[in-house]
């Protein structure tokens, strides 16, 4: 892997193409800073070496142009403390401020460019735009794993302009070894575990994952489409008649791959979406007229919970029930206790996609498992076996 560890920057101006898409509050604080925190060692590790450091990244989605809530100029004085140096600004990205400021930029200083979607021409992949960018640098590094399924002008297009001189930061470069860790060296047993609201956003991931894993465990909303699917009476439960077909045709692939299929045996249902529906736990193919499956219930727990701390490897994407409300969370929060026990005893545990990391976040076990993925979309189109341009472009 071309990686920021086989490279020479001494003398050279780097130009970082990182993921600072952080939240801000009214008065332009970051309310999160994970993601400028993920990147420092890239920066260090470059400024370190002498190399100098110019960072480009998006910030939330300006529709017109240059918009004041979405300058990255909110993030220099945050950024220059994480940094110990002080970040110097362009106010654009391209143009002759960004290129005097680069031009002057000694080793081991950091300049942040203002944010590439005030130009259209970042999202459609504009090569012209892409080249601009380029002349601001001898050397580049992707670091935003988060972009990197996308073709866009600064995470694929400006590669071609480094042949010889662009490579992976430390982000990007432990995002594809741990995905790769699961889903092209997965010991055995590999269990894969996947919730969340609906079938229709995860079916390409779950015929891909049938031919890689032992065991698929299915819980949250997408279940009952499962269980609708084998006869089971679901009530209002989250049904996709659409996809009905589709679930039983993955649960006979399942069957001639020899892959085991978890679907719960019980589950808490409810009255109405709230958190202070009333409540029974039920099997999970009589579930009575006008109530829904928001959990998995008890029975279930204790089966998912073998499973997964006598796996080898496993990957969860998705809660088991409607973890946010406090009465529906104790699936989710069995799942993530028991991937914490399998990494204890030594599974190769990854935790990636949007509310997964939500919910381990909430327990505050993000360290008690093997890798948390940063990456949602990213992450989950590489592990469907697609190309990502951001990945394609540097390693062709
Ligand atoms: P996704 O974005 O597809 O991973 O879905 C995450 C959402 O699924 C969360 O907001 C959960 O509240 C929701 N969810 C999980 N289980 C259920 C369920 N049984 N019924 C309805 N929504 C659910």
């Amino acid at each position: 892997m071309k990686t920021i560890d086989n490279y020479n920057f001494h003398g050279k101006k780097v130009l970082i193409r990182v993921d600072f898409n952080v939240p801000l509050n009214d008065k332009f604080e970051i309310t999160d800073d994970t993601r400028i925190r993920a990147a420092i060692p890239t920066i260090q590790k470059i400024r370190k070496e002498g190399g100098a450091v110019i960072l480009m990244s998006h910030l939330g989605r300006p529709k017109n142009g240059p918009e004041d809530k979405f300058s990255l100029k909110h993030l220099v004085s945050h950024l220059s403390e994480k940094l110990g140096t002080s970040v110097q600004f362009a106010d654009d990205c391209i143009g002759n401020q960004a290129k005097e400021k680069a031009a002057a930029l000694k080793p081991g200083e950091v300049l942040l460019l203002e944010n590439l979607r005030f130009y259209k021409e970042e999202t459609k992949g504009d090569e012209a735009f892409a080249q601009k960018l380029s002349q601001l640098a001898d050397a580049y590094v992707n670091d935003a794993f988060g972009t990197a399924h996308r073709a866009h002008a600064s995470t694929a297009v400006i590669a071609k302009f480094f042949p010889n001189d662009k490579m992976f930061g430390y982000v990007m470069a432990n995002e594809i070894k741990s995905i790769n860790k699961v889903v092209k060296e997965g010991k055995s047993p590999l269990t894969a575990i996947l919730g969340g609201a609906k079938v229709s956003g995860k079916i390409e991931i779950i015929n891909h994952l049938l031919d890689k894993v032992d065991n698929l465990i299915i819980g949250g909303g997408m279940m009952f489409t499962f269980i609708k699917a084998l006869g089971g009476k679901t009530g209002s439960s989250l049904v996709e008649d659409d996809l009905i077909e589709t679930a039983r045709a993955a649960m006979v692939k399942a069957d001639e791959l020899g892959v085991t299929i978890y679907l719960p045996s019980d589950t808490v249902i409810a009255d109405k979406f709230s958190n202070d529906a009333n409540t029974q736990t039920v099997p999970v193919s009589k579930i009575p007229d006008g109530w829904m499956g928001l959990d998995i219930g008890p029975e279930t727990e204790k089966t998912f919970s073998e499973v997964i701390e006598n796996s080898a490897t496993l990957l969860w994407n998705g809660p088991m029930g409607v973890f946010e409300m406090e009465n529906f969370a104790k699936g989710t929060k069995t799942v993530a206790m028991a991937l914490v026990k399998a990494t204890e005893k030594g599974a190769y545990t990854l935790v990636g996609g949007g509310d997964s990391v939500a919910a381990i976040n909430k327990y505050n076990l993000q360290d008690k498992v093997s890798y948390v993925s940063t990456g949602g979309g990213a992450m989950l189109e590489y592990i469907e076996g697609k190309e990502l341009p951001g990945i394609a472009a540097i390693e062709s």
